[in-house]
């Protein structure tokens, strides 16, 4: 069958804008970075602390060409994309180090260029355009529903959403559900309840108390400027398998909103910022998941293995070779390291790792290198060995932020507290067999620890010669190394 016009005429436009790329990157060599990671995961702060690194020349000891003394200058340079927004780098910067603040979390797509001056190994002078495209890991969940019908969709969704903890988050909602026939006729009114208390559900199981991670679609919990629009008016329904819905029946409605989702939210987004990725970040907060018990880290793992599944989905099944992704390195990154000691770095590496390996999908992402690393983009502590009675502990020592409470105390945002993180467990094998994966981690952590939610504040920096002062980090280096190491050689 011959493909309609509007699709030709898209891929002429999409194969227009490919060649422009192409022959862009020839005269000047780009790498357009993707940082990604679930809400909160650490995206803005890793950006922040990245670009000031190499603005500022950070102590970068992994990062070989910046450590020899061979990257000249590193520089923002205007934003090449008219439609995306700037990411708010000196606004982001000013709160972390003027206001010894957060920034504000991203909420949307964002990007910005950084222009790197360099010295090849074998002496001559280069320069290296850095694009760093941010975007919500909520929205690269969604590619997967690019392959779902709805009726598959609302199967998977309602099956997930009746195992603890998420089936009693979802009372309200499947109470709902159980009024509605999916082949009565369609009514917005039982669409708009169905549909806010879908959302509401999935903003519950985002609580950190749960620390759910598969949640689509992504824009339910951030719908940006789409909010209230029918394309993000729908919900699962239970509906018979092997039947049709009849038409304008409340099943057809949503079915007809879930395929509006993909045109108009989850296919441009694959289109016009996924496939163009050359490079890959994943950030992920797993200490959350962690402090919120085996369930959430069952669900990160389903999560991750969602996230793989993007990368090959593109690679094998999305229009021609043209538009196939083309990220060929991607770096799965434990955020937050700085909340443990660093004798649990490699272990919280170790145990990203092992299950990356144990959603058995790294093989399939042939042509791309994967690794993983635990950092911190921002330390916000420090460590120290703490007496308590006869024993010296090994603790972080760090500025609760304002507000935050442990153990009936209080914390005035001022006042530096010695804390006692769990060890991460060694033993890999005992803790992932049988079945009895994550038990244990956190009930052995939480015996010897204090304040183990603690939320610290950005650590308190003095400059040097008026030098404006260098962000501490974890293994920022290394993430960098690997992510654009080979590409300023
Ligand atoms: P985003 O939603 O992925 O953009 O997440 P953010 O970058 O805004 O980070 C969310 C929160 O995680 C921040 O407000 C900090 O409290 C915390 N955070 C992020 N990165 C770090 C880090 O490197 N160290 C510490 N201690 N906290 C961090």
């Amino acid at each position: 069958m011959p493909a309609p016009l509007a699709t030709v005429a898209e891929e002429a436009r999409l194969a227009a804008r490919a060649l422009a790329d192409f022959a862009g990157h020839v005269v000047h060599p780009t790498v357009r970075l993707g940082v990604t990671g679930l809400s909160g995961a650490g995206k803005t702060v890793f950006i922040t602390a990245l670009v000031h690194g190499l603005a500022r020349g950070g102590r970068f000891p992994v990062f070989e060409s910046l450590a020899t003394g061979r990257v000249a200058s590193a520089r923002l340079a205007p934003q090449p994309d008219d439609a995306v927004p700037r990411f708010a780098y000196e606004q982001h910067l000013g709160t972390l180090i003027g206001e010894r603040q957060w920034p504000s979390s991203t909420v949307d797509i964002s990007e910005l260029r950084l222009v790197i001056d360099y010295q090849r190994q074998n002496g001559a002078d280069r320069t290296l355009t850095l694009d760093i495209v941010d975007y919500p890991g909520e929205w690269l969940l969604d590619l997967p529903l690019l392959t779902k019908s709805y009726a598959q969709w609302s199967a998977e969704s309602f099956a997930l959403s009746r195992q603890q903890p998420r089936a009693r988050l979802a009372a309200e909602w499947h109470a709902h559900l159980a009024t509605l026939d999916p082949q009565a006729d369609e009514d917005e009114q039982a669409t708009l309840t169905a549909a806010r208390l879908f959302t509401e559900y999935l903003r519950a199981c985002r609580d950190e108390r749960f620390a759910m991670s598969l949640l689509p679609p992504g824009r339910f919990l951030m719908p940006g400027n789409l909010a209230g629009s029918p394309a993000l008016t729908f919900a699962p329904l239970v509906v018979p398998s092997g039947r049709a819905a009849l038409s304008r029946s409340l099943w057809a409605m949503m079915e007809r909103r879930y395929e509006s989702y993909k045109d108009v939210v989850v296919r441009p987004f694959f289109r016009d910022h996924f496939a163009r990725l050359d490079r890959q970040i994943v950030l992920v907060d797993a200490l959350a998941a962690f402090n919120a018990g085996p369930e959430a880290l069952h669900d990160l793992e389903a999560a991750l293995a969602g996230i793989l599944d993007c990368f090959r989905i593109g690679r094998s099944t999305f229009l021609s070779a043209l538009f196939r992704p083309r990220i060929d390195r991607i770096l799965f990154a434990a955020t937050k390291a700085d909340h443990l000691h660093h004798s649990s770095h490699d272990r919280l590496e170790a145990i990203l790792r092992r299950m990356l390996d144990r959603t058995a999908m790294r093989a399939e992402l042939a042509g791309a290198a994967v690794d993983v690393v635990a950092l911190a983009a921002v330390r916000a502590t420090r460590e120290a060995q703490v007496q308590r009675g006869r024993d010296r502990l090994p603790s972080i020592l760090g500025t609760p932020v304002s507000g935050e409470v442990a153990n009936g105390e209080g914390f005035d945002g001022e006042t530096e507290v010695a804390t006692f993180p769990g060890d991460l467990p060694a033993d890999l094998d005992s803790f992932f067999a049988d079945g009895a994966a994550f038990r244990g981690l956190t009930s052995g952590a939480a015996e010897n620890t204090d304040f183990r939610f603690l939320r610290f504040r950005p650590p308190r920096l003095q400059a040097v010669d008026q030098q404006e002062p260098a962000l501490p980090h974890i293994r920022l280096d290394r993430a960098l190394q690997f992510l654009i190491g080979d590409r300023l050689q």
